[in-house]
């Protein structure tokens, strides 16, 4: 492997090893307890989107499947779970943690083959956030009459959740965690591309001893999503994805019981003003935006800049932007890793041609990116006008589309106008410019002199086009409960 040169400096290769992850060719079906053939028969191929080399087949669950599962996870349901005393359920969540972060390591590596994120964000960022979600919900597990004094809470009975491909790990558990806590039983649907930590953490529950069709697991595409929202005996929809999906969703459980969470898409702004440690906000711009090459839900994908401060600050992005590494996830000085797929790959260029044809100026950085799998260079697009497709949609890639203001005013007026609002940020060394702000941005989350911070105790979610329902914090066990 050559050695990577950034302005002077060389860093030898720091390949992660592999030798210690154990996939099995072909994964069937978690349900009620055991690996079950699908009925479909068929089995999808996920690949390594660093270099398109297979890495297992994943059974396909079909209409029929999903019916076995959510079957499984109602028999559970009413005959051990909702029957198991709460701090039973916290000891199981708790073991759920503690053997998810004793093979931390597996965890991480198969994330970056699988999803083509860095292993420094999967080692340090997904599963430890991971872990922690199941022992923050391990605690709640015998206190919910503390976390809603004076209210009658129930859990719902079996939970459909569905989760996409950036933060695979993270995102099954940010649902499986809070719904078991609660009392609730899950079928769980990790996205096409990305099932094997969901497998992987099937077999940790398997470990667990947790009862048979408390949690179920099934991969697939396309038609078995929609089989899990369509289910008559579901009673929650927990639903992380696209706006899109989000919308044919809500649309299939209108006029039906079922509880409904969608975590959506974002175009979240990222505002520089004048006064602000500008270094410091270059870093967090940088992170914002390139963090998992951009297929952060909440990416500071939209950056304004004061006008007086621009050309400071686009000369700082523009330099440390060339200092990053492009290249093999599973190298640990890795800073971008590799596109989720080619699909996710097509878009983003797709969205750049856009920008071309628009005539609007894009800058990109100049290392150099392997020659096979999917890869993106970080970009700029600079002064780019509100009106274009580049500033309006969600490209869910390493693009920054990056506008100027003159007064808080206009940039609270700019930020706010997009369907969107999952997140914000806001950089000024001025704490009541921090609340006038943080007050008036139309976002979920809003961070000050930071960006991509998390953590199970906050809840997290959109407003608008972002979806509705919280998860994390004690909001995010509520979307799991009937109160009264
Ligand atoms: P997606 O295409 O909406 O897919 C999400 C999941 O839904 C996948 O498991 C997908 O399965 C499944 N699905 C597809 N069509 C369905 C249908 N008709 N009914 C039920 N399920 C269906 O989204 P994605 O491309 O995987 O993920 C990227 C999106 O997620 C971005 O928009 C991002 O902003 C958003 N996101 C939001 C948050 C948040 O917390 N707000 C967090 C992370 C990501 P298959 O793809 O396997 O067919
Ligand atoms: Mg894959």
């Amino acid at each position: 492997m050559a050695k990577k040169q950034i302005k002077g400096w060389d860093y030898s290769p720091a390949p992660e090893s592999t030798s210690h992850i154990d996939l099995k060719k072909r994964y069937d079906l978690y349900i009620n307890g055991e690996w079950v053939k699908p009925s479909s028969k068929k089995y999808f191929k996920t690949i390594n989107p660093a270099n398109e080399e297979l890495l297992a087949e994943v059974a396909h669950a079909n209409e029929k499947d999903v019916d076995k599962a959510v079957k499984a996870a109602r028999k559970a349901y009413n005959e051990v779970w909702s029957k198991t005393s709460p701090s039973e359920r916290a000891k199981y969540i708790f073991r759920i943690a503690r053997l998810m972060q004793e093979r931390s390591r597996e965890f991480a590596v198969i994330e970056s083959l699988d999803a083509g994120k860095t292993i420094r964000e999967s080692r340090d960022v997904d599963v430890p956030l991971a872990c922690n979600h199941f022992f923050y919900n391990a605690g709640w597990a015998d206190k919910l009459e503390f976390a809603f004094p004076n209210r009658k809470i129930e859990s719902l009975g079996v939970a459909g959740q569905i989760i996409p491909w950036n933060f695979p790990l993270l995102m099954a558990a940010w649902k499986i965690a809070p719904a078991l806590a609660t009392g609730n039983t899950v079928v769980l649907k990790p996205a096409e591309t990305t099932p094997l930590t969901a497998l992987k953490l099937a077999e940790i529950i398997h470990d667990s001893g947790l009862p048979p069709g408390v949690v179920n697991i099934v991969t697939g595409y396309g038609d078995t999503g929609a089989a899990i929202v369509n289910h008559e005996d579901v009673d929650k929809i927990a639903f992380t994805g696209s706006t899109g999906v989000g919308k044919i969703i809500q649309k299939a459980v209108a006029g039906t019981n079922k509880k409904t969470t969608l975590e959506l898409g974002g175009k979240s702004a990222n505002i520089i003003m004048d006064d602000a440690p500008l270094d410091q906000a270059v870093e967090g711009i940088i992170n914002g935006i390139f963090f998992n090459q951009g297929h952060v839900c909440c990416a500071g994908s939209r950056l304004f800049v004061q006008e007086s401060v621009y050309d400071k600050v686009i000369e700082k992005l523009k330099h440390r932007m060339n200092s990053l590494i492009v290249g093999d996830p599973l190298d640990k000085n890795t800073d971008i890793g590799a596109i989720n797929s080619k699909e996710q790959l097509d878009i983003i260029n797709g969205y750049l041609k856009i920008g071309k044809d628009e005539g609007v100026e894009m800058y990109q950085s100049t290392c150099d990116i392997p020659g096979n799998g999917f890869y993106c260079r970080p970009t700029l697009v600079l002064n780019v006008a509100q009106s274009s497709r580049l500033v309006q949609e969600e490209i869910f890639g390493p693009v920054l589309a990056i506008q100027t203001f003159r007064t808080v005013d206009e940039v609270i007026q700019k930020a706010n106008n997009t369907p969107f609002g999952l997140a914000a940020g806001v950089w000024t060394d001025k704490g009541s410019r921090i609340f006038n702000l943080t007050t008036k941005l139309r976002a979920g989350v809003v961070w000050a002199n930071t960006y991509n911070k998390f953590d199970p105790a906050s809840p997290f979610g959109g407003y608008k086009e972002s979806g509705f329902g919280r998860e994390g914090g004690l909001h995010g066990l509520e979307g799991y409960l009937k109160m009264n």
